[in-house]
C-alpha cells in the first residue's frame, strides 16, 4: 500500500547602552568593554490593521504553569509581558503584536495537527476558561491571536471518521452503501478496492479513505456542503472569544493537486472569517512553489506564507551567505511585484524558520553575526513576519520534527521549562538562556527587540512599497527605498564581514539623516555627508 508519509504542517527607550564585540555564545567568557549608545530612539507609531509582527507559539513546549512538564495556557499568559506588555512606556518587552497559536484543540498526538474535537481545549493545555482568559490579555496588550485550524484532516479518532468507519466495515459490497444509514461516509473520501496512492485500508474492509499527510490523519471531503456548515460553525465557536483569526494549515492538500479548488476553499474560509468580526486575518499554509503560491491571492485570504524567504536555501540565507545584497534587493522587488499582479491588497506573510524547518542557529552554523543580520532582514521586510518561538535567542534544532518543538529556553534554574515532544532528542542550545540574554546588550534577544522596536516606530517598513536604488552598485550591498503614505525610508544592507562606505544622494532620496540602525556587534552606523559608513553586517534605516 502506497501510503503518501510528508511531513505534517504538520518607550520611550531610555538610551540603551550597548557592548561592543561581545557576542553571546555560551562558551564565551570574554567580557566586554566598550559601550556605545544608541542615539536613535523614536516614538512607537503602530497602526491597528493587519501588517504586525507575529511570534508563533507552540503552547506544549513553551511555558508550563503547574510542573507537569507540559507547556500550558497559563504558562503563555504568564510570558506575555515578555513577547508585548503593552506599555509604550516600559522597555523590557520584545514588541510582538500577533501571536499565533499552533493547534490546541484536543488530539492524540504531541504536535495536535490532528483534531478529535473542534469545541474544546485539550486538556493538558488547560480549560476554554483559561483560553478566554488568554485572550483577554492579548487584547490588553494590543496583541492579536490567530490560532491554528487544521480542517483538511481530522484524527482517525476523531467521531465522525469512527462512525464512518464502523459502517463501512459492515458493509459487503459497494452498492449496499445507504447514506441516510451514516451520513459520515461523506465527510471523508472513501474508495472501495483501490490501490490509488495517498489511500490506506479501512481495518481488513474492501474500502479505503484518502490520507495525505499519514494514515492517522483522514483527509475531509470538503465538496460536501454539510462539512463546510460544519467548519463554519467551528469558526463561530472559536471567533465567539474573540480571536482575530486563524492560520489554515496544508491548504495544499484540500483538493491535492488542485491550486484553483484550494484557492476556492481557502477563499471561502477567508470570506467567513471576514464576516465575523473587522480586520480579523487569515493567512495558508501552501507549501507549494512561490508562482502556485501567489495564485491563492486571487481569493481574499489575508496572508500566504512565503517559502522563498525561509530556511538555508531562501532568500534571506542564501544571499547573506553568498554576500549577495543586490540579489536580496532583486528577490524582494521580484516577489512583491508578483504578488501585486494577483491582488493589491496581499499582505506577504514572511518567515525565516517554523516548526516545520530547521532552525536558524542550526543552519548558520551558529554563527551569532549572521543568526542576527537574517533576523535583521527578515523583520524589516514588507508584510506580516513571523518569528518561531525561541528563534529571538537562537535555540536549536534539526533533524526530526520533534527535535524542532524543543522547550522554549527560559532559564538554567528550571522555572516555567517543559519537558518537550516524547521523541526528542536532546538539543545542546549554543547560546544563554532567554534571562541571561536579556541581561546582555548585544545578544540575539537584544538585536531582535530592537529591530521590531524598529519596525515598530516605522510603519514604512511593513507598509511600504519597494524600489531598489540603482546608484548603489556594491555588489554587497541591499539598498531599497520604502514609500508608505507619501513618507520615504532608506534601508541598506551590508551582507558582508567589511565595513562599507555607500555613497547615497540626499536630494534625489530625500533623506536627512539615520533614522535607526541594527548591528551585530554594538558598532555604530554613522553618516558623513552623503557617506554612509556601514559596519559589517549592519543595516541602516534612514529618513
Ligand atoms: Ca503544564
Amino acid at each position: 500500500m502506497n501510503i503518501v508519509k510528508k511531513v505534517v504542517s504538520a518607550s520611550l527607550c531610555m538610551c540603551l547602552t550597548i557592548t561592543m564585540f561581545g557576542c553571546s555564545p555560551k562558551d564565551s567568557s570574554t567580557a566586554a568593554t566598550k559601550k556605545v549608545s544608541y542615539k536613535y530612539n523614536h516614538e512607537l507609531n503602530m497602526i491597528d490593521d493587519k501588517y504586525r509582527n507575529y511570534y508563533e507559539v507552540f503552547l506544549s513546549s513553551y511555558c508550563d504553569s503547574d510542573g507537569d512538564g507540559i507547556g500550558d495556557i497559563n504558562g503563555l499568559i504568564s510570558k506575555l509581558d515578555y513577547i508585548n506588555d503593552g506599555d509604550d512606556k516600559t522597555d523590557t518587552d520584545l514588541g510582538y503584536t500577533g501571536i499565533w497559536l499552533m493547534p490546541i484543540m484536543p488530539s492524540p498526538s504531541y504536535h495536535k495537527y490532528n483534531v478529535t474535537d473542534y469545541y474544546s481545549v485539550d486538556q493538558s493545555y488547560g480549560t476554554i476558561d483559561e483560553f478566554k482568559h488568554l485572550v483577554e490579555e492579548c487584547h490588553k496588550r494590543g496583541i492579536q491571536l490567530i490560532i491554528d485550524l487544521v480542517v483538511n484532516h481530522t484524527s482517525s479518532d476523531h467521531p465522525w471518521f469512527k462512525q464512518a468507519t464502523k459502517y463501512l466495515e459492515s458493509i459487503e459490497k459497494e452498492s449496499d452503501v445507504n447514506i441516510s444509514d451514516c451520513k459520515y461516509v461523506q465527510f471523508y473520501n472513501f474508495k472501495y478496492k483501490t490501490d490509488q496512492g495517498g489511500y490506506a485500508q479501512v481495518g481488513n474492509s474492501n474500502w479505503y479513505y484518502e490520507c495525505n499527510f499519514d494514515v492517522g490523519m483522514p483527509d475531509l471531503n470538503l465538496s460536501n456542503p454539510e462539512v463546510r456548515e460544519e467548519i463554519k460553525k467551528i469558526i463561530d465557536y472559536w471567533m465567539a472569544f474573540g480571536i482575530d483569526g486563524f492560520r489554515l494549515d496544508g491548504v495544499k492538500e484540500y483538493y491535492s493537486g488542485g491550486t484553483e479548488q484550494n484557492t476556492e476553499m481557502v477563499g471561502f474560509i477567508s470570506d467567513y472569517v471576514h464576516s465575523k468580526k473587522k480586520n480579523s486575518y487569515v493567512v495558508a499554509e501552501a507549501w507549494q512553489d512561490f508562482y502556485t503560491v501567489i495564485q491563492y491571492y486571487r481569493s481574499n485570504v489575508d496572508s500566504m506564507f512565503n517559502f522563498d524567504f525561509s530556511q538555508i536555501d531562501g532568500a534571506i540565507a542564501s544571499n547573506l551567505l553568498a554576500g549577495d545584497g543586490m540579489a536580496f534587493a532583486d528577490d524582494m522587488v521580484r516577489i512583491q511585484n508578483n504578488i501585486q499582479r494577483v491582488n493589491k491588497n496581499a499582505i506577504d506573510a514572511e518567515f525565516f524558520t517554523n516548526h516545520d524547518t530547521v532552525r536558524a542557529a542550526s543552519f548558520l552554523s551558529y554563527t551569532p553575526e549572521k543568526i542576527k543580520l537574517a533576523a535583521g532582514m527578515n523583520l524589516m521586510m514588507t508584510g506580516t513576519t513571523f518569528t518561531y518561538y525561541g528563534e529571538e535567542i537562537g535555540m536549536t534544532g534539526s533533524g526530526t520534527d520533534p527535535n524542532k518543538r524543543a522547550p522554549m529556553y527560559w532559564n538554567d534554574d528550571g522555572l516555567g521549562m517543559t519537558v518537550g515532544p516524547p521523541t526528542m532528542e536532546k538539543q545542546e542550545n549554543h547560546f544563554e538562556s532567554a534571562k541571561k540574554q536579556q541581561q546582555d546588550d548585544n545578544s540575539i534577544y537584544n538585536y531582535y527587540k530592537r529591530a521590531l522596536r524598529i519596525r515598530n516606530e516605522n510603519p514604512e517598513i511593513a507598509r511600504g512599497k519597494i524600489e531598489k536604488i540603482d546608484s548603489v552598485t556594491d555588489k554587497n550591498i541591499t539598498a531599497i527605498t520604502k514609500v508608505y503614505n507619501e513618507s520615504k525610508l532608506v534601508l541598506l544592507y551590508n551582507l558582508s564581514k567589511d565595513t562599507k562606505q555607500v555613497l547615497l544622494n540626499k536630494k534625489d532620496l530625500g533623506y536627512s539623516g539615520i533614522q535607526g540602525y541594527l548591528t551585530v556587534n554594538g558598532e555604530e552606523v554613522t553618516v558623513d555627508g552623503e557617506n554612509v559608513t556601514l559596519p559589517p553586517y549592519a543595516i541602516a534605516i534612514l529618513k
